[in-house]
């Protein structure tokens, strides 16, 4: 199993990746402790878990808090002993995220805060865990739209990704000799839920396939896949990476400097 005797934080644990990462984390070996601000949703996440055999507890928290940040954590390490991997996931994309012109400043405010403010918080509370545990693997969820400019505009969910990817290589540095290995994955454009309430006409989502190579959209289960290999240590010489997995996207339209 290439999770064995870890213990997984996963935050946005409720759906999509975090969920699917949350149920193979854990048949992997790993103890999970599945956030989310939606309580059902995590209750639900750990449910599916225990009923298969594996460990896991529902923690219902909202990134963007500081109080909240630190108690995820706090149980985490209650719980199980310690903590060895945080997988800071949760994210929104609003349906009134638009172009400059049109984006409403509580619609950019809201983004920010959770999409990146709730991922400095995580690792603001989660680094000092995992230095307690000997080192570990943070993974931190942006986006292509990081990389690469999206035809449906979507401003503030652009920033807010191009802050999680800086963050990411900033810490990655800075933690490299602690053990404390920090990546990004960036999925490309996937079919669940938070994408298709935005492109939610046959338009807006031709508009996408168009662009990806593969014709198709990603599912979240491949996203858990990659997030594995993140969290396991078969990629212990990667830090500040950049782990786009996008159907071949980024390769089709990004020239490399
Ligand atoms: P999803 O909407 O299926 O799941 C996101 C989960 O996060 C939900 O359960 C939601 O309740 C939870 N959440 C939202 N705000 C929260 C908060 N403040 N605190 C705690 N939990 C909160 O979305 P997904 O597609 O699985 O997306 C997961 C991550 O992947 C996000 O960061 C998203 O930006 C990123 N991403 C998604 C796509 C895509 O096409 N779906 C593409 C690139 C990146």
């Amino acid at each position: 199993m290439r999770l064995q005797d870890k213990v997984a934080l996963i935050t946005g644990a409720g759906s999509g990746i975090g969920r699917e990462s949350a149920i193979l984390f854990a048949a992997e070996g790993a103890e999970v402790v599945a956030v989310d601000l939606n309580h059902e949703a995590a209750v639900d996440t750990a449910r599916q878990i225990t009923e298969a055999g594996g460990r896991a507890i529902a923690v219902t928290a909202d990134v963007s808090k500081d109080a909240d940040a630190s108690a995820m954590v706090a149980a985490a390490e209650e719980e199980f002993g310690r903590l060895n991997i945080l997988f800071n996931n949760a994210g929104i994309m609003h349906s009134a995220d638009d172009d400059a012109i049109g984006t409403e400043e509580a619609v950019w405010d809201l983004t920010m805060a959770i999409n990146a403010k709730g991922v400095f918080l995580g690792c603001k509370h989660g680094v000092p865990a995992l230095r307690r545990a000997g080192g570990g693997s943070i993974i931190n969820t942006a986006s292509f739209v990081a990389t690469l400019g999206a035809a449906t505009p979507q401003v503030a969910y652009t920033a807010s990704k191009g802050a999680v990817l800086a963050m990411t290589r900033e810490l990655a540095v800075i933690h490299a000799r602690e053990a404390i290995r920090v990546n990004a994955l960036s999925p490309g454009p996937l079919n669940t839920e938070l994408l298709m309430k935005f492109l939610n006409t046959e338009d807006k989502k031709q508009r996408r396939l168009v662009h990806i190579p593969m014709g198709r959209f990603g599912e979240a289960k491949e996203m858990a896949q990659a997030a594995l290999w993140l969290a396991s240590d078969e990629s212990s010489f990667t830090t500040g990476a950049n782990f786009l997995v996008d159907g071949g996207i980024t390769a089709a339209y990004v020239t490399p400097l």
